[in-house]
């Protein structure tokens, strides 16, 4: 029988993670039959409720407004869209709506207040909301969390040592503090990463240690396999092989045997008898539509398709937790503190972030 352990060693995760891939499965397999229900996976949908001109670096991201893409920049989308959006997603067999908006941190005002007041209309109609803002304070968790949030996402994207060779804007304390902010109410944690922006299997075994010592561990882990956008300083990375895919699905699922283990970006360029895998090995989840945030992804009648194929069925909102009450804005019991957190930056260069900004102008 496993327990959850808070304490596991990058070595023993490198040892997982490169067992023999049929000991591997069956061990991922075994654990996620005991946690879950291996035929039910979650459907998400991922909105980007405001897109492009971010002023971080984030060297594999389309909308950080130093990088030349092709991305088109939008204001922030009014909740009457949004509220349209989620119906349809909702229709479509989503559970969970994610709003994503390209901000280095939230800033109390207008534009919040609008956020504040989408987590409350889709909470309204019953399904899971998600944001991912970039960093908040403890004050802004908790307004979140009034408004209904479900959940909110914030990746550690690699292990500490090369996050520093893909961010150089802000510090991975920065990214733990706001985890540990939104810990402080009753929203869930969804953090996870991205692989395949040129780190090893060592940084891949990092980040799981950083999200499986946290405890609790976050309920949603999201897996990322990079999507090189042309003009991004990561444009030249090569694909992820499917098999690095499955790998870390398993191992994530055996050193956080209760979350939501999440295949998100790189999905299209995934078969399904690939994808089918990654459930086997334990993915849970997924994000519907046909565009994540601005990159792109199956369309949802074809995942319907592969749902039916494998005889899976779309996860039910609110089943690993109460759906949160809303409270107005009216009778909020938080003010606004207009706080200008003073986020640590480590002040260091990364040569490519800089080669790409410069590119171009
Ligand atoms: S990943 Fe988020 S914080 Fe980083 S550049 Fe993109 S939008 Fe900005």
């Amino acid at each position: 029988m496993n327990t959850i352990r808070y304490n596991w060693t990058k070595e023993e995760i490198i040892q997982l993670y490169n067992k023999p891939l049929m000991d591997l499965l069956f061990e991922a397999a075994s654990v996620h039959r005991q946690f879950h229900n291996p035929n039910v996976v979650q459907v998400s949908t991922l909105l980007s409720i405001k897109t492009g001109g971010c002023p971080e670096d984030c060297g594999y991201c389309p909308q950080a407004a130093r990088y030349h893409t092709n991305i088109e920049g939008n204001d922030l989308m009014t909740v009457s869209q949004v509220k349209a959006q989620a119906l349809r997603a909702k229709a479509s067999g989503s559970s969970r709506v994610c709003m994503g908006a390209a901000w280095r941190n939230v800033k109390d005002g207008p534009e919040f207040d609008q956020v504040l007041e989408m987590v409350r209309t889709i909470n309204k109609l019953d399904m899971e909301v998600c944001c991912t803002l970039g960093m908040i304070t403890e004050n802004q968790a908790k307004r979140l969390a009034e408004a209904g949030l479900y959940a909110y996402n914030h990746n550690l994207d690699s292990s500490e040592e090369y996050y520093k060779e893909v961010i150089s804007t802000r510090g991975y304390e920065d990214r733990l503090e706001t985890i540990e902010n939104v810990r402080k109410t009753n929203v869930t944690v969804c953090s996870g990463g991205i692989i395949g922006m040129g780190e090893q299997i060592e940084d891949r075994a990092g980040m799981l240690v950083a999200l499986a010592s946290l405890n609790p561990q976050p309920e949603s882990v999201p897996i990322n396999a990079l999507v090189a956008v042309e003009g991004t300083p990561l444009e030249n990375e090569k694909p992820v092989e499917i098999w690095d895919m499955i790998r870390m699905v398993a191992t994530t699922r055996i050193v956080m045997p209760e979350t939501q283990v999440r295949l998100s970006a790189g999905r299209t360029q995934m078969s399904r008898e690939g994808q089918a895998m990654c459930f086997f090995a334990g993915a849970n989840s997924i994000f519907a539509g046909d565009k994540l945030l601005t990159t792109p992804n199956p369309d949802v009648n074809e995942d319907m398709k592969m749902f039916e194929l494998l005889g899976l069925e779309p996860q039910k909102p609110f089943i690993k937790k109460m759906q949160p009450e809303t409270v107005e804005a009216e009778n909020s019991q938080y003010q606004p503190l207009g706080e200008k957190p003073k986020w640590t930056r480590p002040g260091h260069v990364i040569e490519r972030n800089l080669e790409a900004s410069q590119k171009g102008k």
